[in-house]
């Protein structure tokens, strides 16, 4: 072993923050005797519920579990059709997909990257039934103008918030009553982590007893309501259900980490707030916005490089790596990969074509110093002398 040259400094992309509170809670539920949806995933739905403000939340085992559910309860169907972004992770037009509905995209607002409001009517038919909102990497959507579309032309809004926990729109966090449901994610790249898992809020008393049920197996009692009782219960199951439920060890890690959250976001605010400081002397350089009456989680800290600038995207990504400092492109387009092309389609959305090829994800994670933060900055500066 080489003990002459020093670990170059690298900065990861993103890196789960996860404590010792964390690791005696999933000891501790190892050890209780009760492993898969039992009374840690009841306490996590209750107080998740109560910290983004809703009256039922549904615990799952991932965000796209989640919005699978959420169509199943919306009961979408085969020849409907669901309006989204292509402007997003894949699973936001699977998840359409799962139910035999088809994703048709709409083209995202430049600034915010979030469905354009402006461009919805035209993609409404006969056949659709739902808008699925994205509040891409933490930034709340437009939810008042989708809304009134949404109202008027009778149709359904589902949210795609797995990565929004703490993002606030207009007073209100993310998950309290926006849309008919709200799913999320705990994803290790999300802000909170359970490594994986999902949870879906509502207000609507039926949707969340069906969503229950749906979870497993669409068994018509629960496991704790059956071990608690008394008498002897012979269970029923009326329709086809899934297995998507959450385990206790990850709901006890979800409950510390819920405790976490605004710490979580506090820290990510003030990085994002240096980063868009240190990088406004490159006037190529677009940073995030903010609108007005909205929190920004900062999920990610996201840049745009506008056309005058000296270097390509991927140059500069791949000249950041070669300082130690890893970033991914922006956001991916889910009508450029195989299951959802047409060229019809591709020339419908140019500025989702803009985005996903013009931005840049920068590192942003709770236990990242000041230090790190700079050999960022200072990549930055490097890569770029003289251009
Ligand atoms: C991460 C993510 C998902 C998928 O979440 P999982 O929990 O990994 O299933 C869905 N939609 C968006 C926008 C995401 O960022």
């Amino acid at each position: 072993m080489s003990t002459s040259t020093p670990e170059k400094h690298f900065i990861p992309i993103a890196k789960p923050f996860i404590g010792a509170e964390e690791e005696t809670a999933v000891l501790e539920t190892l050890r209780s005797g009760w492993l898969s949806q039992g009374p840690r995933v009841a306490e996590f739905e209750k107080q998740f519920a109560a910290y983004v403000g809703a009256k039922h939340a549904i615990a799952v085992s991932s965000c796209t579990t989640a919005l699978h559910l959420a169509f199943l309860g919306a009961n979408i169907q085969a020849g409907d059709e669901v309006i989204c972004p292509s402007l997003s992770f894949i699973a936001t037009a699977n998840s359409i997909r799962y139910v035999g509905a088809r994703p048709v995209f709409v083209d995202v607002d430049p600034v915010t990257f979030n469905l354009d409001p402006a461009k919805l009517e035209a993609a409404i038919t006969p056949r659709t039934r739902a808008i699925l909102a994205v509040h891409q990497i933490g930034l709340p959507a437009a939810m008042n103008e989708i809304n009134e579309i949404a109202q008027r032309r009778s149709l359904l809004v589902i949210e795609d918030a797995a990565c929004a926990i703490g993002s606030v729109y207009h007073g209100k966090r993310i998950g309290a009553p926006h849309s008919l449901m709200a799913c999320f994610s705990f994803h290790p790249r999300k802000i909170l982590t359970t490594g994986e898992g999902g949870m879906i809020t509502t207000e609507d008393a039926q949707i969340n007893e069906r969503l229950r049920r749906l979870r497993q197996h669409a068994m018509d009692v629960s496991d704790v309501a059956r071990h608690q009782s008394k008498n002897v219960i012979l269970e029923r199951y009326d329709e086809v259900g899934y297995n998507f439920r959450m385990t206790d060890m990850q709901a006890a890690v979800g409950l510390v980490q819920l405790g976490r959250v605004e710490g979580f976001i506090r820290r990510r605010r003030e990085f994002a707030a240096v980063y868009t400081e240190a990088l406004s002397e490159y006037e190529w350089l677009v940073p995030p916005s903010e609108p007005q009456g909205l929190r920004h989680n900062y999920q990610s800290y996201m840049v745009r490089l506008k056309g005058r600038s000296p270097i390509s995207r991927d140059d500069l990504m791949q000249a950041l790596l070669d300082r130690g400092v890893s970033t991914r492109r922006g956001i991916m387009a889910a009508h450029r990969e195989k299951p959802y092309f047409s060229n019809r389609t591709d020339s419908m959305l140019p500025e989702t074509n803009s985005a996903t090829d013009n931005c840049i994800i920068l590192p942003l994670f709770h236990q990242m110093s000041e230090e790190d933060q700079n050999h960022v900055i200072e990549g930055f500066r490097e890569v770029l002398r003289g251009k």
